[in-house]
């Protein structure tokens, strides 16, 4: 039997042609997780995929357009009681974004406080050079556990990845994860019961063209190689997952 496959973190109405890029994962079977970067993108994003199988929404304001977009934090509100998915949130604390980082945790921990108030929502968190930070606010403001969180192209150390799991949290891995020894090390350490897998597409790239939703297979050839399994074992691994985190268990034949 081939498992569900599951992108838990792209980025579909990005795409030069968005209707066609949501035709093509759901037409491939991917069980995808389409992100907004803007609230102001939501009404669209969920115009988009309203009539589709596989493919879900999440409502977003990304750490990196904060500066100039802090101010959607109250539409972000206002849409939020639609969203099951939160994302993408989070902290950028790279160069670029570095000096807006104060105003990224404060819109951070406003989305978590109001997503741990609401319940039940499941979020897809960025940390660049932000683990520790992340952490901490989850920790704070996400104190009635009724939210799942999914940490998305996490690159922290080792002893956060397993503080991170400790607070519960899943980790979506794609490709470019796997490029470099310290990701490898990292993904190798993680346990099998908190693994999801991603694209970041279009922000990654496969054979010299933007990623898209299709090309998760080869990150669970990967994947599966490095923890020393079948591509399709890792598939199975991941479907289950995504069924827990969705579902709260694992023995039910439904999914998204
Ligand atoms: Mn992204």
């Amino acid at each position: 039997m081939i498992s569900a496959l599951v992108d838990f973190h792209c980025h579909l109405d990005l795409f030069p042609d968005p209707v066609t890029a949501i035709r093509e994962a759901e037409e491939a079977g991917i069980h995808t997780l389409t992100v907004t970067t803007t609230p102001r993108a939501w009404p669209r994003n969920v115009e988009l995929t309203n009539k589709s199988r596989l493919i879900r929404p999440a409502l977003g304001l990304h750490p990196q357009v904060v500066p100039e977009r802090a101010a959607e934090i109250s539409l972000w509100e206002e849409y939020l009681p639609q969203a099951r998915y939160v994302g993408e949130v989070g902290l950028d604390a790279g160069p670029h974004y570095y000096s807006s980082l104060d105003a990224q945790k404060e819109v951070f921990a406003h989305i978590l406080k109001k997503c741990d108030a609401a319940g039940g929502k499941i979020l897809t968190v960025h940390s660049v050079r932000a683990a520790a930070a992340v952490l901490h606010l989850i920790e704070e403001h996400q104190s009635s556990r009724r939210c799942k969180l999914v940490l998305h192209w996490f690159t922290g150390s080792k002893s956060e990845a397993t503080r991170a799991s400790e607070l519960g949290c899943y980790f979506s891995i794609n490709a470019a994860m796997l490029s470099k020894e310290r990701g490898r090390d990292l993904v190798c350490a993680l346990p099998a019961d908190r693994i999801l897998t991603e694209t970041d597409a279009p922000f990654t790239r496969v054979n010299n063209r933007p990623a898209r939703p299709s090309d998760i297979g080869s990150t669970l050839d990967m994947l599966g190689e490095l923890r020393r399994m079948t591509s399709n074992e890792m598939a199975t691994i991941v479907a289950t997952n995504l069924r827990t985190l969705l579902t709260g268990k694992n023995n039910s034949a439904s999914t998204c």
